[in-house]
């Protein structure tokens, strides 16, 4: 079997859903498993319902329920003829449980209610997609994802149980053998049976969990970029698709914010030597990018990760202590707690530097835990450019206008702090 993704971009109207369909009936024989998120930007209006939900501003609420529910019907009277087909009614009854929830008591965890909520954007998109290729003669079964992904009830971010959930999954698949197998990316449930999910952007990771535990034989990405680029198009002009590379590389562009791919999407193909496919859902017939195990073609060609809005905080211990063990544990137990991202550290003897995503909230936070023990200085509105296989042309390249406020080197990556001069 062979794992497809496809992201709310290549969803989000009814000409990219038919062009999904054509992708899927001229993908040859074998079986697939689909993973499919919330079309367009419903994730993002999915959290706006459930914030106004929370702030109790009906009025919000009852504009962004419309509006969703206008957006899929839109798209629905496109890709269906008859509109007495069942799946009128199955988003139709969606959306008015979605409205009943105004007249019910809301729970305290606003993460509980959050999954129950949001998760409804990858169940409107996969029950409509599974609709419409039935419609068209595809050989497709709907999987509920809440049914096989295991996790633990950490809402908005669960860790999925691996272990039952391939028990799970080898228990549906084995009275299922339609040859499009189509289900949510995102979305996991508890061992009490709530919905979770698995983080925003978590379809990719979906997609490497169905792997690992199909032990398919790859895992394709289908995205509106031809492959696995160099550099962000946003930031860069002139971006290079990297054609082969391995696991371990697109790992480390993962982690320092290449954000074609979910980090975590990497681990279990790596574990089974599964290749990942990133290919264009524009251009479907093109190469693509192939992350697989090999690292010979690594090194070809360097890459470029931006990353703005840092925030670079220098600590120094008051009394002139040399910043050591114990100061340090004490310092990243505050950054945990404060919520920061930590992105680059670096230390002297009286002083250490870090470079940061955090909000003012968490830095107030922070600088308040800090201050009586520590002379706390920091710069924001910073940017960090992330190298990888760099050489000095490249350092130019980024730096060229911009004052560099710490610099890290290591043989294959450089990091660089910087402020813009303009
Ligand atoms: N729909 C979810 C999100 O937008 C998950 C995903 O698309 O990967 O974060």
């Amino acid at each position: 079997m062979k794992v497809f993704k496809f992201g709310g971009a290549s969803v989000k109207t009814a000409k990219a859903v038919r062009n999904v369909k054509t992708i899927l009936s001229q993908s040859g024989q074998e079986q697939l498993f689909v993973v499919i998120s919330a079309m367009g930007k419903t994730t993002n209006a999915m959290e706006g319902i459930v914030k106004a939900l929370y702030d109790k501003n009906y009025t919000i609420f009852d504009r962004l329920v419309k509006d969703r529910k206008e957006f899929h019907l839109e798209i629905m009277l496109d890709l269906f003829e008859d509109q007495n087909h069942s799946i009128f009614n199955e988003v139709n009854d969606i959306f008015e449980n979605l409205l009943a929830l105004k007249s019910q008591r809301l729970v305290e965890n606003y993460n509980f209610q959050y999954d129950q909520i949001v998760s409804l954007g990858e169940i409107l998109s996969t029950k409509i997609i599974a609709a419409y290729l039935s419609i068209c003669d595809e050989n497709v079964a709907w999987m509920d994802a809440r049914t096989f992904i295991r996790t633990d009830d950490h809402y908005r971010q669960a860790e999925v149980d691996w272990v039952k959930t391939q028990e799970l999954l080898d228990f549906e698949l084995a009275s299922n053998n339609a040859r499009i197998l189509i289900t949510q990316g995102f979305l996991g449930h508890t061992k009490e049976g709530f919905t979770t999910t698995l983080g925003r952007e978590g379809s990719d990771f979906t997609a490497g969990i169905i792997a690992y535990c199909t032990n398919a034989e790859s895992v394709t990405i289908w995205k509106d970029v031809p492959g696995m680029l160099n550099a962000d198009p946003k930031w860069f002009e002139n971006t290079v698709k990297l054609d082969k590379i391995s696991f371990k590389e697109a790992i480390e562009l993962a982690y320092y914010g290449a954000s074609v791919i979910h980090p975590k999407t990497i681990k279990p193909l790596q574990n089974k030597n599964i290749p990942l496919l990133i290919k264009s859902f524009l251009d479907p017939n093109s190469e693509g990018s192939i992350i697989q195990d090999s690292t010979e073609h690594d090194d070809l060609i360097p890459s470029f990760i931006f990353k703005i809005n840092q925030v670079l905080l220098s600590i120094t211990p008051k009394d002139f202590s040399f910043v050591v063990e114990e100061n340090l544990s004490d310092i990243i137990k505050k950054l945990a707690l404060s919520g920061g991202h930590i992105n680059v550290m670096q230390n002297s003897a009286v002083s250490f530097s870090v470079c940061l995503d955090i909000d003012n909230f968490g830095l107030n936070r922070l600088v308040g835990m800090l201050q009586d023990e520590y002379e706390v200085r920091y710069n924001n509105n910073l940017e960090l450019v992330t190298i990888r296989h760099y050489d000095q042309a490249t350092i130019d390249r980024v730096t060229h206008g911009r004052e560099i406020l710490m610099e890290q080197k290591t043989r294959q990556t450089v990091r660089i702090v910087m402020r813009n001069l303009e």
